[in-house]
């Protein structure tokens, strides 16, 4: 189905589950190879990063933790810029290697509160690993290590990621059609 409604608005098929999971799996061994040796612990952002960060795993196959934060920020299509910590860390990060799991870096906001956060609680190191970038809507100087996929500046849906609460159940990436 190339051409999908959510609630008020429509998409189109932009990117395809096949080219979806090449790109994962090709982060997935970078990790392995960067980070082999660093017994790493990676914090999955909920909710979007739910389906990045299982498909990644399964590629990820050296000594390492997974946890999960929640946070939102968005309301319908538009970025609030206020990022609320819905559900925090349990595990210490205290000198740990981590890697934030993200679902996209948009304008590199919620990001850089991350960052500053796992700082604050004493991380020794921290990679981002997002599953999408828009390159052109950075408005932070953050360093994002590993990117499956950059796109547009566009509003999308899939894989995790969500128009109003829905769409995050569909295996491509469809893009808002305006
Ligand atoms: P940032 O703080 O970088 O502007 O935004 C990050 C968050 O905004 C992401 O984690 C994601 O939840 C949401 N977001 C940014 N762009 C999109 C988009 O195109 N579609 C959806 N569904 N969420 C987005
Ligand atoms: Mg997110």
């Amino acid at each position: 189905m190339d051409a999908i409604k959510i609630k008020d608005k429509q998409f189109t098929l932009s990117i395809t589950e096949e080219t979806i999971q090449a790109a994962v799996k090709r982060v997935g061994e970078a990790i392995n190879k960067d980070l082999a040796d660093k017994d790493p612990i990676f914090i999955c952002v909920l909710n979007g990063a739910f389906m990045f960060a299982g498909d990644l795993m399964k590629t990820v196959n050296i000594p390492c933790e997974i946890t999960f934060i929640k946070l939102s920020s968005y309301v319908g299509t538009y970025s609030t810029g206020k990022v609320h910590e819905v559900m925090g860390l349990n595990e210490s990060v205290v000198g740990r290697n981590v890697v934030v799991v993200e679902d996209i870096v948009d304008t590199g906001i919620t990001m850089e509160k991350i960052i500053a956060s796992l700082k604050a609680k004493g991380a020794a190191d921290i990679k981002v690993a997002t599953f999408l970038q828009k390159p052109d809507a950075l408005k932070r100087d953050i360093a994002v290590d590993y990117v499956a996929i950059k796109i547009p500046n566009e509003f999308i849906v899939g894989y995790g990621l969500d128009y109003d609460g829905y769409g995050r159940n569909l295996k491509d990436i469809y893009t808002v059609v305006d």
